[in-house]
């Protein structure tokens, strides 16, 4: 195994693997932990071609950059949906670069994850985790995804997922937590509270925690979109990736996978990272308009439930990947969210949840605003499905007109449209 510690985003004191478990003793949860690989030992064990030609189409073919055991890693196979996370589809969407006069703009596609988002990378690699932990309960909060990803990881291993979700997350939602058969609590309070409340309840009941960013091992999972679109794209880095943002953890997440790539020396430069946020929940944007390295709590309103955030969980790395990759914030409001769903499901064929469409709507408003150059090579992350949350569609498409059944008078109704 390469992973050879921890340092603390805020004190940058380092750590030992088995020295600390979550977050950084003398920091607390303001110190989340980047996890630290031997780079020396990996650059000469590994060979980008031969892992370029793994046959696993899922995130297993990074095996060896992942801070996971061998023996632990041994339990994804056979274990059901953990064996097929990742390797999304990643695809070009045409009309959209036409459209914005870009050279290409590609989609990516993880709400074609077994539970159908992005946090199944985080919760298929921290479920492994908690096994090599010995745990047999792992808990999270979560504004939906992040449990329904957990519990149907937990499903798949055989392991009990207590979640504490906040009460108003989308039914589809709560109804994937319930049927994967963990035990869910449905917070009366926000999801910010819910994470504070998990933690709480980890400590008490020796559970282990998966909460987003206070779990190390998050980032580690979501990194391996990175090196999804350094093979997808033929060996490179995109030019810019359009990542929404709530924790922060997704693009702290990328921007470790392609700084994996530049240690490995497979890529000579990071793209730019765009950071997207809902104007209602915009407390990484707000930060980064003020120069400042960490956010400060805000009240978070947005129809994107998934980035309904006031109190960013991996703000100081969040800050820093759009910092040093000379990106951006960017907010975008809620209606340009349920336009950018519709614009991307009728212009690429992805049906994305409100989260991922503002990614979209991000894109939209860059290109419009002129932040994107007519040359470069951009990336959407689509990162959650559009079925997860159909009422948010239906807001932004209006209903569908009812018919009578009856042929003469259907074609009545259609010869007046038609
Ligand atoms: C969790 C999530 C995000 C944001 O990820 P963070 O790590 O919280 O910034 C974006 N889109 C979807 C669909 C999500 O589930
Ligand atoms: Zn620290």
């Amino acid at each position: 195994m390469a992973f050879i510690g921890f340092r603390c985003g805020r004190c940058g004191a380092t750590y030992d693997p088995g020295e600390v478990r979550y977050v950084c003793p003398r920091d607390g949860a303001e110190g989340t932990l980047d996890v630290l690989y031997d780079y020396d030992r990996l650059r000469a064990a590994l060979d980008p071609e031969r892992l370029r030609a793994h046959p696993a189409r899922s995130i297993w073919r990074y095996a060896p950059l992942l801070p996971l055991r061998p023996k632990t890693l041994a339990r994804e196979e056979g274990a059901g949906p953990l064996q097929t996370v990742g390797w999304t589809p990643l695809y070009r969407a045409e009309r959209t670069a036409r459209r914005l006069g870009l050279r290409a703009v590609y989609v990516k596609d993880d709400g074609r994850n077994p539970t159908a988002s992005f946090k199944d990378r985080a919760s298929a690699v921290v479920a492994l985790k908690a096994i090599e932990e010995g745990a047999s309960v792992v808990t999270t909060a979560s504004s939906g995804n992040a449990a329904a990803a957990l519990a149907g990881m937990a499903a798949a291993l055989g392991l009990v997922a207590v979640i504490f979700v906040p009460h108003t997350a989308p039914p589809a939602k709560i109804a994937q937590l319930l049927i994967y058969g963990a035990r869910v609590y449905l917070v009366e309070g926000t999801y910010d509270e819910a994470f504070d409340l998990a933690i709480a309840a980890a400590e008490a009941f020796g559970w282990y925690c998966r909460n987003t960013a206070y779990n190390p091992f998050t980032r580690e999972g979501k990194k391996t979109a990175a090196y999804e679109l350094w093979e997808q794209l033929g060996g490179r880095a995109p030019d810019r990736v359009f990542v929404a943002v709530g924790d922060g953890n997704i693009l702290s997440g990328i921007w470790k996978g392609f700084r994996d790539l530049a240690a490995l020396g497979w890529i000579d430069r990071l793209p730019v990272l765009m950071g997207v946020q809902a104007e209602g929940a915009a407390a990484l944007a707000h930060a980064w308009a003020r120069g400042d390295p960490d956010a400060r709590p805000e009240p978070a309103q947005t129809i994107a439930d998934s980035i309904a955030v006031g109190r960013p969980r991996d703000a100081r790395f969040a800050l820093q990947a759009v910092r040093e990759t000379g990106g951006a914030f960017l907010t975008v409001q809620d209606e340009e969210i349920l336009q950018a769903m519709q614009t991307l499901a009728r212009e690429v064929g992805v049906f994305a949840e409100p989260s991922a469409a503002a990614a979209f709507a991000g894109l939209e408003k860059a290109a419009r605003e002129g932040m994107v150059g007519e040359e470069e090579e951009v990336v959407v992350m689509a990162t959650g499905n559009g079925l997860k949350d159909v009422s948010s569609a239906i807001r932004a498409t209006g209903e569908a007109p009812r018919i009578p059944a009856a042929i003469p008078e259907a074609l009545k109704h259609l010869r007046a449209e038609w």
